[in-house]
This record gives structure tokens, sequence and C-alpha cells, in this order.
């Protein structure tokens, strides 16, 4: 395991230890530690702060341009460094090294679009009452920014931030997630080998909830971004608003996926089996309250068992491997209450259901069928490989099922109907919605939720807005 490196801070262009003893990380799939990583305490926090206010000061004043040029030879790296990068991933996380590959060329991709996006941060000119009197609306960046990105996706959550934050003028702390240090650090790493100045990027790890109340009530602080779950989104956006911060909050989902009848239902269950298990189904968008029409409900239930259980599940660093452990043993309990839960209340398990084997957090690629709405996993996110599959009968049932619960992240649906797919345009609360494909999270593409989801985009054009202030400046001759 000596290729697994441990994590130290990044602060003001520097890398070094923590003031507090190293946390351990652990390999999912083995539950070996394999490395430290470095621990902040209060003063390191506080040399983060200031470096991201004298990072602000000089990052601010460097061109769209030069910013640009920074940005695209940080991708560059990712990419010469990918192979390096998807293994420390994969033995920190878990998920198939495949996976990781992709996760750090999508990572590459979003700096590379954020880079040009930071060029076209346009303002605009308003036409005057008075002949003398122009007045200019100009795109300032919003300040540093405090960071926090989960364990799921350790660069891809990370870099949606980071990216955007610096194309837009902003320095940035992150608190990179504790559990996959290593790939996060990769990140800044390859942002500070493309030369980045000291002070923008700072990335800092240790006891979550003492970083975050440390970091976001700070004045240097102007903008918060936040992934992760629901409950914490909501006491991090409430510490936020006290301090008067500009958030971004992207929480938890439960995605519907609505397969009606007139649909290629084959296509439909080979992309939805597959968004449902990739990454061991730790994903906030991936589809888990599968509603299909009643008279393809079998033959749905039967393609998707079938799909699950061809997943070979095994350690991500060995061929052939489709889907890893878990993250954590925290989502193999959360699997094994789930599922024992929807049991009690009369859910059937298709297939699935159980751990595998004792070692590493293996849990079996899961499809529930017959379970109750009260049951737990139907209001809580599974965040994990459980599938539930539920008929439906009427357009308005399914509508009212989809927007039953608070969250109102992704939504998917496949029907081959025009008037189907307007209407549900209309009808759905979510942030996203995908239709016949799975066509999310390009970094073009707005992403983000309503409701217990969240608020702010972390893609698109929408994304720079959260790091740009507007100004007016009007101006007498
Ligand atoms: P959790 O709620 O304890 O933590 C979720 C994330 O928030 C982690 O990255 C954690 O480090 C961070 N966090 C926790 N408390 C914090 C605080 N006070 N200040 C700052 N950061 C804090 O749960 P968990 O066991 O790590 O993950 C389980 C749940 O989290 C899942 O069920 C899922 O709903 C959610 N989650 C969502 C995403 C996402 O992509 N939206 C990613 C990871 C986890």
């Amino acid at each position: 395991m000596s290729e697994y490196p441990n994590t130290r801070l990044y602060i003001n262009g520097t890398w070094r230890e923590g003031s507090r003893e190293g946390l351990p990380v652990v390999n999912p799939a083995s539950e070996e530690v394999i490395g430290l990583v470095a621990n902040a305490g209060p003063e390191d926090l506080d040399d983060a702060l200031s470096a991201a206010a004298s990072g602000f000061d000089v990052w601010r004043r460097t061109s769209a341009f030069d910013r640009a040029k920074i940005l695209h030879q940080a991708a560059q790296n990712l990419c010469d460094r990918a192979d390096m990068i998807a293994r420390i991933m994969t033995m920190e996380q878990g998920k198939p090294l495949a996976e990781s590959r992709m996760e750090t060329a999508g990572a590459a991709d979003i700096i590379d679009w954020f880079a040009e996006e930071g060029r076209r941060a346009y303002g605009r000119l308003i036409p005057s009452r008075s002949l003398n009197v122009r007045q200019l609306v100009v795109k300032e960046p919003v300040g540093p920014v405090a960071a926090f990105s989960p364990w799921n996706f350790p660069l891809n959550q990370a870099v949606r931030k980071v990216a955007a934050a610096l194309a837009a003028g902003c320095s940035i702390v992150l608190k990179g997630p504790e559990e996959t240090p290593a790939s996060c650090a990769e990140l800044v790493r390859a942002f500070a080998d493309a030369g980045l100045p000291a002070g923008a990027l700072n990335l800092v790890y240790g006891i979550p909830a003492e970083v975050s109340s440390h970091l976001i009530p700070h004045p240097v602080i102007r903008k918060v971004s936040f992934t992760g779950s629901t409950a914490v989104g909501k006491q991090l956006a409430g510490l936020a608003g006290t301090h008067m911060k500009r958030v971004t909050m992207e929480l938890g989902g439960h995605a519907p996926a609505i397969v009606f009848d007139d649909a290629d239902v084959d296509l439909a269950v080979r992309i939805l089996a597959g968004a449902k298990f990739r990454n061991a189904g730790q994903v906030c968008v991936a589809p888990t309250r599968f509603l299909i029409e009643e008279s393809i409900y079998s033959r749905f239930v039967d393609g998707l068992v079938k799909a699950a259980e061809a997943i070979n599940v095994g350690n991500g660093l060995d061929a052939g491997v489709t889907m890893g452990p878990l993250a954590n043993a925290r989502r193999v309990e959360a699997m094994i209450d789930l599922t024992s839960d929807a049991v009690s209340r009369g859910g059937r398990i298709a297939t699935g259901g159980e751990r595998i084997g004792n070692r590493g957090n293996f849990f079996k690629p899961t499809v529930l069928t017959d379970v109750p709405l009260d049951a737990r996993v139907q209001n809580e996110e599974p965040f994990g490989p459980i599938a539930i599959v539920s008929p439906f009968s009427s357009y308005e049932a399914v509508v009212r099922e989809a927007n039953r619960l608070p969250y109102g992240l992704a939504a998917y649906a496949y029907t081959t109907s025009g008037k189907t797919s307007l209407a549900l345009s209309q009808d759905v609360e979510s942030g996203m919605l995908s239709i016949n494909h799975h066509g999310l999270a390009l970094p073009e593409l707005p992403f983000g939720g309503v409701k217990d989801s969240g608020y702010g985009s972390e893609g698109g054009t929408e994304a720079m807005e959260n790091y740009l202030n507007t100004k007016l400046v009007t101006q007498a001759a």
C-alpha cells in the first residue's frame, strides 16, 4: 500500500502538516489503514484565512485571460497524472478504476470549461436617461470562499467549486473530504503546479463541524459552498445566514425514475441500472425510486434484477470489477437498516439485500419491490446500491408520487410521447429532469436542486454567477 500518500494541508502556497495529530485513512475494500490525513487546528485555519485574504488581493487583479491560462494548465496536469490519481482515488474511495479515471478526466473538462467562462463574465451598459450619464453593470468576484466537499466524488465535487470560484477571481479555503483526502489533494496540486499564486487556493482537513464553525462566520469569508447531506446543509446555511454570507447548497436527493409503457423499456433498464449502481449508488443524482407503469412493471423488474445480478462487485483495483465497496462502514450499516426496515413492513427483496463477506464494505446490488410508502427507504435518501421499484397506474398518480418528498434534485423519465415529456417538464418538482437518456452533470449544464435539495447551481453560467457580485457604476461626465 506504499503507493498511497499521506495528505498534508496546503496553505499560502506551502504543503504542511496540521497542528493536530493526523487522522487515519481506511481502504474500504480491505478495511486497512493506508495513510494519514493532516488535521487542522484553529491556528492552521487562521493561517488559511489570512492566506485567502492576501491571495484574493493578487488573484482578483490577475486578468481573466491570465487566470484562464493557469486553469487550463491545471486541467492538463490532471490529465497527465490521471493514472496515478485514479489509483489513489480507488484505494481511498473504493470505486472501480475506470470510474476513477472518468472522474479525473471529467474534472479536467470542468476546469477547461470554467477557464473559458471566466473570460466571458460580461457586464452590461444600460442606456441612460441623460446624455452625459453612462451606466455600467460590472461583475466582480464575491471574495474568499469557504468550500466543503464530500467523499463520494473526491475530485468532482471539489472541482466544481474550485474551478468556478477561481475562474471568477475568488480565492478559496477548501475543506476536503477527510475519508478520501489524497485524490482531492492531487486536484489542489494540479493548480499549485500550474502557477496559481500563493493563497488563491488553500486546502484544509479536520473535524468538519469545527472547521465550518470557524470558517463560515469569519469576516474574511464572503461566500459558502457545501455539498453533502440536507441535515448538515441546513445547519451550515443557517450559520451562513446569521453572518450574511452568500451560499450554494448541493444536498441530498431521492430521484424518481418514471418509465411509461410507451418507452423503450430495454433502453430504460440499461441506462437506469447503470446510473443506479455507479459509484455503488453513492451519488446525489442516482435514480432511487423507480416508478413503472403497471403494464410493463414485471418486465422492468425482471430486467433490473438481471442487470443488478450481472454486476461484478469487488476491489475497484481488480480488472473486471464493475462496482466497488461502499466508501465507509456507515453506509453498509445504513443499507442493512433500510433493507430490514422495508422487509419488516412488507417489502420484498427481488435481489441482493445483504452484505458480501465480512471484510470490506461490500453490499450486494439490491432491488426492492412492494415497499410501502411509510418504509424509511421510501423517504430517506439511500445513498447506496438500493433500487426501490413500484408500479403506477396514471400520469396524475406518478407525478404526485414523484413530488411527494421534500427533495427535488434530479428526476428521470422514459416515454416516447412528446405530450407526456412536455407535461413532465412542467409538473415534476426537481432542479434537473433527464428524459430518455442520462444527460446530467456536463460542465456547461446547470447542476442543482430545489426544495430540501438546496439552492444555487454547480454548473453552467449559473455556477459562475454564484461567485460574482453585480456592481452598478453610474457616471456623469
Ligand atoms: P454526514 O451528514 O455526516 O456528512 C456529509 C458530508 O458533510 C461529509 O462530507 C462530511 O464531512 C460533511 N460534514 C458533516 N458535518 C459537517 C459540518 N458540521 N460542517 C461541515 N461539513 C460537515 O453524513 P455521511 O455519513 O458522511 O454521508 C451520509 C449522507 O450524506 C448521505 O446519506 C447523503 O445524503 C449525504 N451526502 C450527500 C452527498 C452529495 O453529493 N450531495 C455527498 C456525500 C454525502
